[in-house]
């Protein structure tokens, strides 16, 4: 078995999970650092934290809406590291549009990659994390699944998924010391928000700015780490956009 902790974070060559990632090897974690087809991301942010950190990162490519592909990869990382100590559930997509003409694809690839996807990697991941008797998962929600928005039917259905996930599986694993935790995030600057009007946005936002990945990353590894007697919770990270 790995001497070292181990983290998993899914959707980690770029934005919110890549300084997930960076944030979880200053702690000490050797990363499994998740993408879906960007490897020369993954390899950057696996150099980036090889350079600021002493810990073992390790790129590894599946797809999380995948079940057959996140199983195989779940497996591989048991045998390599024997452990599991950190997951976060963090890889997510937006298929925007407004419901009346939301496509059953925009709807299906949405639900499956942020909602399914966490059940896909938990599963075997809670497995290990029984065992071990100890592990604590982080579930990247959004404002958009606490108080809706227009033009995100899909996506907000799936953030809303993932804190009843959260608060149950808390619920759940709590006795086998398994802590479960939510963060949900307002507007930080990513490619996924690159294209959004943000002087508009930024009217409504009382912190008057966005957020940035490591505004998440820190709250993501506070509990992940350090907030021990913490579980079930739904942390907005959202410059106070949802009061
Ligand atoms: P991003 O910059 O677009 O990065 C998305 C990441 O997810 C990439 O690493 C991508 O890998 C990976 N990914 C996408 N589909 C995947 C799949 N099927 N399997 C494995 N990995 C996959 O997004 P972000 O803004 O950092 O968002 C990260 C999470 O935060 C998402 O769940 C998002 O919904 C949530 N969030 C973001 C905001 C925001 O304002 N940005 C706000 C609230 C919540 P590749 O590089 O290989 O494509």
């Amino acid at each position: 078995m790995s001497e070292s902790k181990v983290a998993v974070v899914t959707g980690a060559s770029r934005g919110i999970g890549k300084a997930c990632a960076i944030e979880l090897a200053k702690a000490g974690y050797d990363v499994i650092v998740n993408y879906a087809g960007n490897e020369e991301a993954a390899n950057k942010t696996v150099a980036e934290i090889k350079e600021i950190t002493k810990t073992n990162p390790v790129a590894m490519k599946f797809d999380v809406s995948n079940k057959e592909a996140v199983e195989e990869a779940i497996k591989e990382i048991i045998e390599k590291y024997g452990r599991i100590d950190v997951l976060v559930n963090n890889a997510g997509i937006t298929r925007d549009g407004l419901f009346i003409r939301m496509g059953e694809d925009a709807w299906s690839s949405v639900i499956n990659t942020n909602l399914s996807s966490a059940y896909y990697v938990s599963n075997p991941v809670v497995k290990i994390m029984m065992k071990q008797r100890s592990g604590a998962i982080v579930n990247m929600a959004s404002v958009a699944g606490v108080y809706g928005n227009a033009g995100q039917a899909n996506y907000s259905s799936a953030k809303a998924g993932l804190i009843g996930f959260t608060k149950s599986l808390a619920k759940e694993l709590g006795s086998r010391g398994i802590r479960v935790n939510a963060v949900a995030p307002g507007f930080i600057q990513t490619d996924m928000t690159k294209d959004l009007n943000t002087e508009k946005i930024i009217e409504h936002i009382p912190l008057k700015k966005l957020g940035t990945p490591e505004d998440v990353a820190k709250t993501v590894k506070f509990l992940a780490v350090d907030a021990q007697y913490i579980t079930g919770q739904v942390l907005g990270v959202d410059g106070g956009l949802v009061i």
